[in-house]
């Protein structure tokens, strides 16, 4: 036999003492409430940590509405470590540049290269997806981690106290569980919810202790997808699908974005606008004669490209102000996604928020050994995400007032300043 290696020796049991000095994984049983964007993302993470996760969603059926989402590169550097890379390729477009562009003359006032320069920059793409592809993608790597439960809308959230015990090692090994009860009267126990129910979130009310309203911005969105073959058939608007600009035209009081969906196959329409008596609806059908109406006087392409229009949503545009607290009290139950940061989608970072808060959870509770340390993790949880989604919900807002100048000063300013990046960005 070869002869003994003291060092190895040393490192092989000092590996095995390790390996006995530290405690096994727990595994708890965890709820999330709702199953957008931000409930399949965290019920993957969690489930991924080792977690037992069941999905509680109120709609009988899942899936997303018929729009285009952007996926930003801090968001898509996460899909990607997810091993979604192959699946992604298959419905995603990768636009080449970002142009800002004049409402009314449809000058080029800002340009930033995206494609492989962006990826290069922010070591991750930029790409467009249909909202429906984006739910399915997550679904589908959550489902084998999840219990999904459709028609399970909580109505009330219940915090059964424990009697105080500790266990011979010091640990506490009685946990209180949180019941959470549903529309139809069924009662489910969870060691610990994260409320990822949206922005009209019932789980926030709990939290913060105070029910109220989400805040309307004055803004309403309408949105439409235009079959690209359409688009092609028109020599002038035939740019807009084969240049691979995401295009964004800024005008008073509104702004319209443009980009291509499903392989350029689609292309997405968002165009904001001063809301006046949108409903507080995702799925609200909305005249596309007052949609063309309301951007009359728009450059020669968007009359030709609402021309084309068939049918629109309108979607009322709110948002909240940073809550105090995303953690109840009692320590059990967290806010995630919407529920504790809706923004104003003018940064495209709402559903990238709630996937990264996604990320954070799972990193936290990948190693916990004990009920007592929950409170603590969610609240470091907090912690880590909570600067990061309050400026991004800051930025939206800001963004609201940049992108919607009247012409005057203002926004003589913002075009000199935006010219002047381009000019450094095309050198
Ligand atoms: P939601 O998607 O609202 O999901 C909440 C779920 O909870 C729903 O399924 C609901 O049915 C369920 N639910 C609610 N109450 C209960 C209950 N009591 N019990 C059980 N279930 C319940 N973000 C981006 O990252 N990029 C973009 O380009 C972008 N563009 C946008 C454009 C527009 C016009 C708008 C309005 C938003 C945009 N966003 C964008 C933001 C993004 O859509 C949201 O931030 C994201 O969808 C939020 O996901 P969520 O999972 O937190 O909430």
């Amino acid at each position: 036999s070869p002869p003994a290696n003291p060092i190895s020796n040393m490192i092989e049991t000092t590996e095995r003492g390790k390996s006995h000095s530290r405690k096994a994984p727990l595994a708890l049983e965890v709820v999330v409430v709702g199953c957008g964007l931000g409930g399949l993302a965290a019920a993957f993470c969690l489930g991924k940590a080792g977690h037992k996760v069941t999905v509680l969603e109120a709609s009988p059926v899942i899936g997303e509405i018929g729009a285009g989402i952007q996926v930003t590169p801090n968001v898509s550097r996460l899909l990607l470590r997810w091993g979604l890379g192959p699946k992604l390729d298959q419905v995603v477009v990768k636009p080449q540049a970002f142009g800002f562009r004049r409402f009314d003359t449809g000058e080029l006032i800002g340009w930033t290269p995206f494609g492989d320069t962006l990826e290069k920059t922010h070591g991750a793409p930029y790409y467009h997806i249909h909202r429906a592809d984006y739910h399915t993608i997550l679904y589908e790597i959550a489902k084998p981690h999840m219990d999904l439960r459709l028609n399970s809308k909580v109505v009330s959230v219940d915090v059964i106290p424990a009697p105080q015990q500790t266990s011979v090692s010091g640990a506490s090994n009685a946990t209180p569980k949180v019941a959470l009860t549903l529309q139809f009267g069924d009662i489910v126990y969870a060691d610990m919810i994260i409320g990822a129910d949206g922005i009209k979130s019932m789980l926030r009310d709990l939290v913060v202790g105070s029910p109220d309203r989400p805040v309307a911005t004055g803004d309403a969105a309408y949105r439409a997808i235009i079959p690209a073959g359409d688009m092609l058939k028109d020599p002038v608007l035939r740019h807009l699908i084969e240049d691979g600009e995401m295009t964004g035209w800024m005008g008073p009081n509104k702004h319209i974005m443009g980009y291509c969906l499903r392989q350029k196959k689609e292309y997405n329409l968002v165009m904001a606008h001063p809301d006046d008596g949108s409903t507080e609806s995702w799925t609200a059908e909305a005249s596309t004669e007052k949609m063309r109406e309301d951007f009359k006087g728009w450059e020669p392409r968007i009359q030709k490209l609402l021309a084309l229009v068939q049918s629109t949503l309108n979607w009322k545009l709110m948002d909240r102000a940073p809550l105090s607290t995303w953690v109840h009290k009692d320590g059990r139950i967290a806010l995630l996604g919407d529920a504790c940061h809706p923004m104003l989608p003018y940064r495209a970072q709402g559903a990238a928020m709630a996937i990264e808060d996604a990320a954070t959870l799972g990193v936290l509770f990948s190693r916990i050994t004990d009920y007592s340390q929950i409170t603590p993790l969610l609240h470091a949880y907090q912690r880590l995400r909570y600067d990061r989604t309050s400026s991004s919900q800051l930025e939206a807002r800001m963004n609201q007032r940049t992108f919607h100048h009247e012409d005057g000063p203002e926004q003589e300013r913002r075009d000199a300043s935006m010219k002047a990046a381009m000019k450094l960005a095309r050198a």
